[in-house]
């Protein structure tokens, strides 16, 4: 055991508030790993909701593991630690199960490179009868785990706020050997074990048919949380060296009733289940009760939450400051904003995601020019000094005017920032925060190709370009050669497994890996999909119906000529 990591994790819990230590005398013991820094991991959500569910099962204790920091891997090797629990820094070859949450595709290198460091061999055909039971949840769980499956004992379909709990309790009731218990698992609704079914694949290289073995269901099916009110989402612990730290996130609600066609929430988490303003009501009196100062409201989209006036009142009555990730322009209320800005916010983050809004009625996402102008008075009228403004290159019908729209877009919004300021004072700051689109899973884009890194990084220069000359703009973005390594993640099947374990032996150089690998990365990511391919996610079933899907699709594809021609 390293002393200095094991000093730097005691640092850690002695920051916290909320964390839960508990004897291990006869429990199940479940290590939930996120696999990411601490910093992140304790920003998540549903990380903190799964923590606390687990630990509230009287004979179970949940303790958590993050990826070490870069520089503590070397620690980790040169001393021969495995990695390790925050809680009672046990290695995670003592636990019985060990849990990963994945939120984000890029994080799937780091799940290798954990079970990699702590011992267990990566691929479940490889793991001994002592060898701790390996499973993962989270978002990534049920839009596509495939590329992860030959390394998952089993996977949680779905909410697993009550399924946890349900296998916690079969696995202590039930538990005699690993291959029972698996095969035992594949009849509960929403748990995947993907040793149970075999794909075959076509000459051309897609997927010609996934046999489900041994009773196993032909389609694995979402678990879906019905009573949202029975499980408060909000932060267990408390720690300043979150990303979050300052603020207690609080969840809205699950869900978008909204469909637009590239977003993945929007999809898979619906139907639209809002958490009632009672129970967000006695959530905000406990928070300030606590003692927090500032809440941070968290859901896809939390300007569409019925009550949200009602809400904010709470909120400022109970004497907390109020703090939200990003809105929809076209449902941004004076109420809302004025909220915002007596809570501190110095920055206000719309989404237009296109230049041009024949794009946005395309992507399903239509705000107007319009809109985006009035969002941009309401913002200088409340005092907030900054805009942030999301934009996505690279979407369906995309042309090159859609993306020269976008500096000119700014432009404007700049123009009408600027003439609303009664002092004369120049505008704080107009950021455009440009990520590339990735065709997702269960979206009705999910048919369309992956743009290329090369023509992203082209219409980036263009906008780049477009906005140098703008004082009080700057442009974040995310590398085009990034999200090419997400769509290959996102849209992979079993064979991309031999390109992440690659990767973890690379300590997570994945271009290193890319280029030594012998799978086709185009296959997955700039190939377009016919309508009538097998996909890699087809045999689960999530609650969204690939006919809708696909009307969707025909409808932007139809729309777009017509509406480019529009005035
Ligand atoms: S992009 Fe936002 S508004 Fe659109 S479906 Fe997703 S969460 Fe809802």
């Amino acid at each position: 055991m390293s002393w200095t990591l094991k000093r730097k994790a005691q640092a850690l819990l002695a920051a916290e508030e909320g964390a839960v230590r508990k004897d291990w005398g006869g429990k199940v013991s479940f290590a939930l790993v996120y696999p990411n820094t601490y910093a992140v991991g304790m920003s998540n959500l549903g990380f903190q909701t799964i923590y606390r569910h687990l630990n509230a099962i009287p004979d179970v204790v949940c303790e958590r593991v993050f990826l070490p920091d870069p520089g503590d891997v070397d620690e980790l090797r040169r001393t021969g630690t495995q990695p390790f629990s925050l809680e009672s820094q046990r290695p995670l070859t003592d636990f019985h199960m060990v849990g990963f949450s994945v939120t984000y595709e890029g994080d799937y290198v780091n799940v290798l490179r954990l079970l990699g460091l702590a011992g267990i061999p990566l691929r479940t055909a490889a793991r001994r009868p002592h060898d701790p039971l390996v499973l993962m949840g989270g978002v990534c769980a049920f839009s596509n785990p495939e590329p992860l499956a030959p390394f998952m004992d089993f996977i949680v379909v779905g909410e697993g706020e009550e399924l946890v709990v349900e296998l916690l309790a079969a696995y202590r009731d039930a538990y005699r050997d690993r291959e029972e218990f698996l095969g035992a698992l594949t009849a509960v609704p929403g748990v995947y074990v993907p040793e149970r079914y075999e794909v075959s694949y076509a000459v051309d290289g897609t997927i010609a048919d996934v046999k489900a073995l041994g009773g196993a269901p032909a389609v694995v099916a979402k678990r879906r949380l019905r009573a949202v009110d029975a499980f408060e989402t909000i932060a267990t612990v408390k720690t300043p060296r979150a990303e979050y730290g300052h603020m207690a996130l609080l969840e809205v609600g699950k869900g978008c009733g909204r469909g637009c066609r590239f977003c993945l929430e929007g999809q898979v988490y619906r139907p639209v289940r809002h958490r009632s303003l009672d129970a967000l009501r006695a959530t905000v009196a406990a928070l300030a009760r606590q003692g927090e100062t500032r809440v941070g409201l968290v859901g896809a989209c939390v300007s569409d939450y019925p009550w949200i006036g009602e809400l904010l009142r709470a909120v400022e009555d109970a004497g907390m400051e109020l703090s939200v990730s990003s809105l929809r322009a076209d449902s941004l209320t004076a109420d809302l904003v004025g909220a915002l800005a007596r809570g501190g916010h110095r920055t206000l983050t719309v989404a237009p995601e296109a230049g041009t809004e024949r794009l946005r009625r395309t992507i399903r996402k239509a705000i107007t020019d319009a809109q985006l102008l009035e969002a941009c008075d309401l913002v200088r009228a409340s005092g907030i000094p900054n805009l942030k403004c999301y934009f996505m290159l690279g979407q369906p019908t995309e042309e090159a005017e859609d993306v020269e729209a976008i500096p000119r877009l700014a432009e404007r919004m700049l123009a009408r920032l600027r003439v609303l300021d009664p002092s004369g004072r120049p505008f704080g700051r107009l950021t455009l925060s440009i990520s590339s689109f990735v065709p997702k899973p269960w979206t009705p884009f999910q048919w369309a190709p992956f743009d290329g890194a090369e023509s992203l990084a082209a219409k980036l220069e263009t906008v780049k370009r477009g906005v140098r000359s703008f004082a009080s703009v700057r442009v974040l973005h995310e590398n085009p050669r990034e999200a090419a390594l997400q769509a290959l993640l996102a849209r992979g099947d079993r064979r991309v497994a031999d390109f992440l374990e690659l990767a973890a032996g690379h300590d997570g150089d994945w271009r290193r890996a890319l280029r030594e690998w012998d799978g086709n990365p185009a296959h997955y990511t700039t190939r377009a999909r016919t309508t009538d391919e097998r996909l890699p996610w087809d045999h689960f079933d999530v609650g969204v119906r690939k006919p809708g899907l696909l009307r969707e699709w025909e409808r932007a594809l139809a729309d777009a000529p017509a509406l480019a021609e529009a005035p």
